[in-house]
């Protein structure tokens, strides 16, 4: 499998007569145009190094491979006419992710553009197979009639996931444990298939096309009902950790006499950051899932001391993983978005308070803004990552 790096450089290799430099130029090129969704020839030509022709010439293999097209330059551009290049819409990987009460498919083109998604609704926690069959089902549909080329499929799981053996390790909710994902599902897709932590494949998604766009060291914190995923960039790679279970940043200890937590232990920052305590301080009233950060807003006084106890807890954690990192960034999603934007100067008081104050004077705090389609194009982005890295060696269905 090959490592995703986010915002590397695009040093193109001098030579084009050398095949691997040839390679890698090609591999720059499409990684540009998909992360920029269209790119012009002089955006290329300036960002890469490379000469006019050399770009003419790795451009046109591009489009012979049916990955890229070229279409005409904006009128009324100063100086000569550069022509866009975008990538080819019929080029598309499968995206999943399995729930609790649903698994979500979507069919996502180069350049981060999901074309169709569909919520197959499940009676009761799924298996392995009943994934399996449900996504089966689910493509046979999105794609009926389309002239798309699906070059693989991508799986973002809610637990611990073994991304090389494509298995999952782990995932509490779904009650899956030492699951084989990836085989099952190449078998019924009949295309290569990644599967990787869902909180891993939403940080990438953010930081190619998202609200940490560019970023090469974030933090990555998301809360959903299910508790707080994270997920850690340095310097552009996703820290894996010894059995690629690094970033399980929810079950950090911030409180010994706590909660149960569903992973086994007491006082993880899931517990007591956490939606459902949330929803029992705000009572009758409850907590609107589409509009939390105004829900928090509106209740009683005990929801507004939970609101406050959570923001202050969350600064606090945080305080460790930025002391541990040095990003520049803390990306948060979900209902941790919305705490934070409930009470931004608490949350960043509380925090200054739990850094050591030269690791914080850069850190920005920004809001995952990707929404639904989030975890649909990070899922896509682990089956893209084998063409980006070899364009022509990838297997890619040829245009008919
Ligand atoms: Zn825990």
């Amino acid at each position: 499998m090959v490592e995703h790096v986010a915002g590397r450089p695009f040093v193109a290799g001098r030579g084009s007569r050398n095949e691997a430099t040839r390679r890698h130029n090609l591999s720059t090129l499409l990684s540009l145009v998909h992360h920029g969704n269209g790119v012009s020839r002089a955006d290329l030509t300036r960002t890469t190094g490379l000469n006019r022709s050399t770009i003419g010439l790795l451009v046109a293999d591009l489009v012979a491979a049916g990955l890229v097209a070229e279409s005409a330059p904006a009128t009324g551009s100063v100086g000569r006419p550069s022509p866009i290049v975008v990538p080819d819409p019929d080029v598309v990987a499968v995206a999943i992710n399995p729930d609790v009460d649903a698994v979500v498919v979507g069919i996502v083109g180069l350049g981060g553009v999901v074309h169709a998604t569909t919520r197959v609704e499940q009676d009761a926690i799924p298996s392995v197979d009943e994934v399996v069959a449900a996504v089966a089902a689910a493509v046979s549909v999105l794609t009926q009639g389309r002239s798309w080329r699906v070059v693989g499929a991508g799986v973002a799981v809610p637990g611990l996931v073994r991304a090389r053996e494509g298995a999952v390790a782990r995932a509490p909710h779904l009650l899956w444990s030492g699951e084989a994902v990836a085989a099952p599902l190449e078998a019924a897709l009949g295309v290569p298939v990644a599967v990787d932590n869902d909180a891993n494949a939403a940080l990438v998604a953010e930081t190619l096309f998202g609200a940490a766009r560019g970023r090469r060291d974030v933090i990555y914190l998301n809360g959903s009902v299910s508790g707080i995923g994270g997920s850690i960039l340095t310097d552009g790679t996703v820290v894996r950790g010894a059995d690629g279970f690094a970033g399980e940043l929810g079950h950090t200890l911030v409180r010994p006499d706590g909660e149960q937590c569903h992973c086994g232990r007491v006082g993880c920052l899931e517990t007591e950051v956490n939606l459902q305590r949330l929803e029992r301080a705000a009572g009758e009233a409850g907590i609107d899932h589409a509009h939390v950060s105004a829900s928090l807003g509106s209740g009683s006084d005990e929801l507004a001391a939970e609101v406050e106890h959570q923001i202050d807890t969350l600064a606090l954690a945080t305080g460790s993983f930025v002391s541990i990192f040095n990003p520049e960034a803390v990306l948060l999603g979900g209902f941790l978005s919305a705490l934070q934007a409930r009470q931004p100067a608490r949350f960043a008081e509380a925090l200054g308070e739990a850094v050591f104050a030269p690791l914080g004077e850069r850190l920005e705090i920004v809001r995952a803004e990707l929404g639904d389609e989030l975890l649909m194009v990070g899922a896509a982005e682990l089956a893209f990552a084998d063409l980006l890295a070899d364009p022509l060696g990838a297997e890619v269905p040829t245009p008919s």
